[in-house]
C-alpha cells in the first residue's frame, strides 16, 4: 500500500501547483482521466484483471458524470441531489467489487458484473437529462442533507458508507493480501477525499487521474508477478532467472539446488506436505543466501545466482544455506499424517526426530562462469553435473566443479 499512499499524498503537492495552469491547460487536463481510463480498461482485459476493470469503470463513470452534470454550484437542488446520490453510489459499488472473487475475465463474468456498475450511473444520467433530480430534493433524508463535518462536503450517510467500505476492504486485504485489494482500498479513500473537498477547483480531475494511474501500476505489477514470480514459493521463477543471467555479466557463480529424496517425502506424507516443504526450503534459502539471489528452477529444484563471486566465496554461502535447511525442524501436521504408517515411521526413524518433525536436506552443485562457457546454459549444465556428483557422494552436501577436491561435508545437524 505504501507506494499507493505516497502517490496519493503527491496529489496534495500537485494540487497546490494546479492554480498556475492556464485555462487551456486545465481543459486539456480534463482529457487525462478518459485517456488513462481507456488504457487501464485495455490492460485489465489483456491481463485478465476483472476487479480492477470494474474499479476503472466505476471511477470513470463517476468522473464523466461529474464532468457532464456537476460543473455548477451544489446549491442548485438538482446538483445537490446528484452529488449526494453519487457519494453513496461510488462506495456502494466499491463494496460490491470488494466481495467479487478474482476468477479471471470471461465474457460471462463481464455480462454478470459490468451492468451492475454501469446501470447505476446510467440511471442518474438519464434522471439528470430529464430534469428529474430537483424534484427529489424534498425527499432527501436528513442523513444526506447534514454534512458529517463542516466545511467538508460528505454527508453523514456517505461518511458511514465510505468508512464501512474502507474497513471491509482492509479486512479483505488482510486475508487475501493481493495488490488489487490494496489498490481498491486506496481508491475508495481517495474518492472519499475528493468528494469531501469537492469545492476545490480541478479536484475531480486530479483524484481520478491519480486513481487511474494507481490502477495502471497495479495491473502492470500484477502481470509482472504472474510472469516472473512462482506462485507456490513466492520466489522469482525460470523466466526471471533467464533475465538475470542475461545481465549477470562475466563474473558469477551459479548453484543448482535439489531437495534430497523429495519424491519419498511426497509419497509418504502427501502432496500438500510436499508443497509445505517446498515453501519452507524456499523461504529458508532466501534468508540464508544473503548476497545471492534464489530462483525456483522448477519442481523441487532451485537455482542460486552468486553475482560477482567466485566458487570459493559461493560455496561458503551455499554451505550456510544447506546447513540452515538441514537444521530446520520441519513440522508435519496431524491431518497430513502418512497413509502408509510404516513408511512414515521409517522416515522419522531415519531422521531421528520426534513424530512431528522431519529432516529435509538439499544437495548443491556449483559452477563459476569461465571463458570456456559459451553461454549461461553451459554454466547451468556444468552446475547440474556437480549436483549429480553431490547426489552420488551421498547427498546433503555442496560440490563445486572447479574446486579440485570436493570437500566432503557430513550433515551438520543432529
Ligand atoms: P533425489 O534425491 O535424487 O533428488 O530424489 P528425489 O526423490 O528428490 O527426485 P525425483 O526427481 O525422483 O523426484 C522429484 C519429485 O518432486 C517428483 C515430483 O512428484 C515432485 N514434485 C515436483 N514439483 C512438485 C510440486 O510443486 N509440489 C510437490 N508436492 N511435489 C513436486
Ligand atoms: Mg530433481
Ligand atoms: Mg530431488
Amino acid at each position: 500500500m505504501i507506494p499507493g499512499i505516497i502517490l496519493m499524498l503527491l496529489g496534495l503537492v500537485i494540487h497546490s501547483q494546479l492554480h498556475d495552469l492556464t485555462f487551456i491547460q486545465q481543459q486539456l487536463l480534463g482529457y487525462l482521466p478518459p485517456l488513462l481510463g481507456g488504457l487501464a480498461i485495455i490492460l485489465c482485459i489483456s491481463f485478465n484483471q476483472g476487479r480492477l476493470l470494474l474499479t476503472t469503470v466505476n471511477l470513470l463513470c463517476l468522473f464523466l458524470l461529474i464532468q457532464n452534470q456537476l460543473q455548477s454550484s451544489l446549491s442548485q437542488p438538482a446538483n445537490f441531489v446528484l452529488f449526494s446520490c453519487l457519494s453513496l453510489l461510488f462506495p456502494l459499488l466499491q463494496l460490491f467489487i470488494n466481495f467479487i472473487p478474482e476468477r479471471g475475465l470471461s465474457s460471462r463474468w463481464l455480462i454478470r458484473h459490468l451492468p451492475v456498475i454501469v446501470s447505476g450511473y446510467l440511471f442518474f444520467w438519464v434522471a439528470a437529462q430529464n430534469h428529474l433530480l430537483s424534484d427529489w430534493f424534498d425527499g432527501l433524508p436528513m442523513g444526506l442533507i447534514q454534512m458529517y463535518s463542516d466545511p467538508y462536503l460528505l454527508s453523514q450517510w456517505a461518511v458511514s458508507l465510505f468508512a464501512v467500505t474502507t474497513l471491509l476492504g482492509l479486512i479483505i486485504l488482510w486475508f487475501r493480501a493481493t495488490l488489487a485489494d490494496a489498490c481498491l482500498v486506496i481508491i475508495t479513500v481517495t474518492i472519499a477525499a475528493m468528494l469531501a473537498l469537492f469545492s476545490k477547483s480541478s479536484i475531480s480531475v486530479l483524484c481520478s487521474t491519480l486513481g487511474l494511474v494507481l490502477i495502471l501500476f497495479t495491473v502492470l505489477f500484477n502481470s509482472y508477478s504472474m510472469a516472473f514470480i512462482d506462485e507456490l514459493t513466492g520466489l522469482p521463477g525460470r523466466r526471471a532467472l533467464e533475465n538475470t543471467l542475461r545481465s549477470a555479466g562475466r563474473h558469477y557463480t551459479l548453484g543448482m539446488v535439489d531437495i534430497d529424496h523429495f519424491k519419498k517425502f511426497n509419497d509418504t506424507y502427501g502432496h500438500d506436505v510436499g508443497d509445505q516443504v517446498l515453501k519452507m526450503v524456499a523461504s529458508q534459502m532466501k534468508q540464508a543466501a544473503r548476497g545471492a539471489t534464489v530462483f525456483r528452477y522448477g519442481g523441487e529444484e532451485f537455482t542460486i545466482v552468486f553475482k560477482g563471486m567466485d566458487e570459493v566465496r559461493a560455496i561458503e554461502i551455499a554451505e550456510k544455506v544447506r546447513t540452515t535447511i538441514a537444521a530446520y525442524p520441519m513440522r508435519i501436521r496431524d491431518k497430513n499424517r502418512p497413509e502408509n504408517e510404516k513408511q512414515g515411521r521409517q522416515l522419522r526413524q531415519r531422521s531421528g526426530r520426534s513424530e512431528d518433525t522431519a529432516e529435509v536436506t538439499i544437495s548443491i552443485g556449483l559452477c563459476e562462469k569461465t571463458r570456456a562457457h559459451k553461454d549461461s546454459q553451459a554454466v547451468i549444465k556444468q552446475a547440474d553435473e556437480a549436483l549429480y556428483l553431490a547426489k552420488r557422494q551421498g547427498r546433503n552436501r555442496s560440490v563445486a566443479c572447479h574446486i579440485a577436491q570436493p570437500r566432503t561435508r557430513r550433515a551438520a545437524t543432529s
